[in-house]
């Protein structure tokens, strides 16, 4: 079986300690934590076993060597990721308002991240893949969204496969490129991975049912809608499957996305049922949001099997 390949994004996460802190004034932070979405989808797909690699551009420094160094020891093949020169890793600083939502501010454009190119590296990295994740955050800069456009061609070619999660952050829809882009994902991958609200974001449909029919017309073999504490909804043409999530302290909610859309994928490209995928991607989800840290969360089949087997009966 090929490999699982990523382009976007390495970051690191420094977040605010205290819920309801102002970045408008002094505070205390903690981090570096390894992150970007990209990489944390690709980090949870080594975990589980899966040869898997991402295309990505980080700078000579601390931040980029801290993530590099996790992938490698995680099993994911680094052999794409460029480190450049002249910029400095990418990173996001994220603090929680005191309702519990998501604020951050980005440096993603302008830092090494928006130098990631279809280099030597990463089109031989490309030649190994049966299937490609596309993370919506990624789509931050022109050449970027030609990269993936370029890839996704390759991939396909070789009779692969594409997963587009949009992982909409508000601070970064203003930019009318990446809509575009976001819409050219919708109609070019198999699998659509969306939280909740992204479902009805780039369609015609303002309601679920609707948007649903709308993606599966358009080509989409299979929708997976992410719905946080309450778990996740399976559908394709033959129909859909919802489960419950793991009971789980949300101590951390960034990455759990990442982790569940991983799982899932590579569940599904094992050959699992959608049934099995869906419960271990639920289990990856949970533990992702317990700890702090946005890849910190990131799990192996033996860790999701426990979890599985403690909850039953939570779950029947
Ligand atoms: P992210 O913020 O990482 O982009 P997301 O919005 O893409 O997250 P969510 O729906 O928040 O995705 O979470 C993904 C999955 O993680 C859920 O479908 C669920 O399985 C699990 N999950 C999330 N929050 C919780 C929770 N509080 N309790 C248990 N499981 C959870
Ligand atoms: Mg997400």
């Amino acid at each position: 079986m090929g490999k699982i390949v990523t382009l976007g994004e390495i970051l690191v996460e420094i977040m605010a300690q205290e819920r309801g802190q102002s970045f408008r004034a002094p505070g205390p932070l903690i981090g570096p934590f390894p992150s970007g979405a990209p990489a944390i989808f690709i980090d949870q797909v080594a975990k589980l076993g899966q040869p898997c690699g991402i295309i990505s551009c980080v700078g000579d420094d601390d931040f980029g060597w801290l993530n590099i160094a996790r992938l490698q020891a995680d099993g994911a093949d680094i052999s794409a990721i460029q480190i450049h020169p002249d910029q400095v890793t990418g990173s996001a600083f994220v603090r929680y308002d005191s309702a519990g939502d998501r604020h951050f501010v980005f440096n993603i454009k302008h830092s090494a991240c928006g130098h990631v190119a279809l280099t030597e590296a990463a089109n031989a990295l490309l030649v190994e893949c049966s299937h490609f994740h596309v993370m919506g955050s990624s789509l931050s800069a022109p050449a970027i969204i030609e990269a993936i456009k370029r890839a996704i061609g390759i991939v396909k070619a070789q009779g692969g496969t594409i997963s587009f999660d949009p992982n909409i952050r508000r601070e970064m829809l203003a930019d009318p490129a990446m809509q575009a882009a976001l819409r050219f994902m919708l109609a070019s991958c198999d699998l659509f991975l969306p939280s909740g609200p992204e479902l009805t974001l780039l369609t015609e449909a303002d309601a679920e049912p609707a948007a649903i029919q709308e993606i599966l017309a358009m080509g989409v073999a299979a929708i997976v809608v992410k719905r946080g504490a309450e778990g996740a909804s399976y559908h394709d043409r033959a129909g859909f499957l919802h489960l419950p999530s793991f009971p789980a302290e949300e101590i951390d909610p960034t990455g759990a996305g990442d982790c569940f859309g991983a799982t899932f994928v590579t569940c599904r490209l094992q050959g699992r049922s959608i049934e099995d995928s869906l419960r271990y991607a639920n289990a990856s989800g949970a533990r992702a949001v317990g700890v702090r840290g946005p890849m910190e969360g990131t799990s192996t089949f033996a860790e999701l099997d426990a979890l599985i087997a403690g909850s039953q009966g939570a779950t029947a």
